[in-house]
């Protein structure tokens, strides 16, 4: 199911897909991680906002969860969110959200930025530096941290090594892509894709990694969720 909203659907040069049809599970809360509550709205809100108010994107397409799609346009009419083209349903995993999303936009378009609901602090910074990179000449972009924590691989309850972390990052949302190399990514196996970059670089894409923004935390517990509504309520002040 395909819902346009009252959006523009005019094709621009920057989309943002946007994937917030995760169950959330582990957040609890009897509804999906898209609507819960943060800071008297629903979580989607914030990112949906800070998207449409960045003047680096130029469209929006929405995928929820199933059976959400009809809050998900209210949503979108209520915040003014004019640049949301289209709401889709998502699908069983990110990968398929993404894809579904994906197929609404246009060919024309020229760079696709994709973003988690799950993330609401997104802000212009992140967004400039993911598109910046772009203009490097690599396939994708990616946003990423340096690991505080020593990592180490465990084989049933007992360490096996301990990884060097200078050489690994924690990636985050958005990740903007040229156009074309995201279809192409998509159009083969999806299956165990956690991110989209994964995907591309699977398809032999380059891609390149830029400062990420610790305010970005990502929503999986209530924990989390308490301290994104901390940080939201600091940025109104
Ligand atoms: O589940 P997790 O938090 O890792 O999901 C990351 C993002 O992908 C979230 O914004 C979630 O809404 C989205 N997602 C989706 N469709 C799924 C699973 C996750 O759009 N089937």
């Amino acid at each position: 199911m395909n819902e346009a909203s009252s959006g523009s659907g005019s094709a621009g040069a920057t989309w943002c897909v946007l994937v917030a049809a995760g169950a959330g599970e582990r957040l609890g809360g009897g509804r999906p991680k898209a609507f819960v509550g943060l800071g008297g709205r629903p979580l989607l809100a914030e990112s949906l906002e800070r998207l449409d108010a960045s003047d680096w994107i130029d469209a929006i397409v929405v995928a929820a969860p199933p059976g959400w799609e009809e809050p998900a346009i209210l949503l979108a009419e209520e915040l003014v969110a004019s640049k949301v083209a289209a709401v889709v349903t998502g699908g069983a995993t990110r990968a398929e959200s993404v894809s579904v999303a994906l197929a609404e936009v246009p060919a024309d378009a020229l760079v696709v930025l994709v973003h988690d609901a799950a993330r609401p602090l997104v802000e212009d910074g992140v967004i400039e530096r993911v598109l910046g990179g772009l203009a490097e000449g690599v396939d994708g972009v990616v946003p990423a941290l340096p690991i505080g924590d020593t990592v180490k691989s465990v084989d049933r309850g007992i360490v096996s090594q301990t990884v060097d972390r200078e050489a690994l990052v924690a990636v985050q949302t958005p990740q903007a892509f040229v156009a074309g190399r995201l279809r192409a990514a998509y159009a083969g196996e999806l299956a165990g894709a956690t991110d989209c970059a994964s995907l591309v670089e699977r398809a032999g894409g380059r891609i390149a990694v830029v400062a990420g923004d610790r305010r970005l935390v990502k929503v999986t517990t209530a924990a989390d969720l308490e301290l994104v509504a901390w940080l939201a309520a600091e940025d109104r002040r």
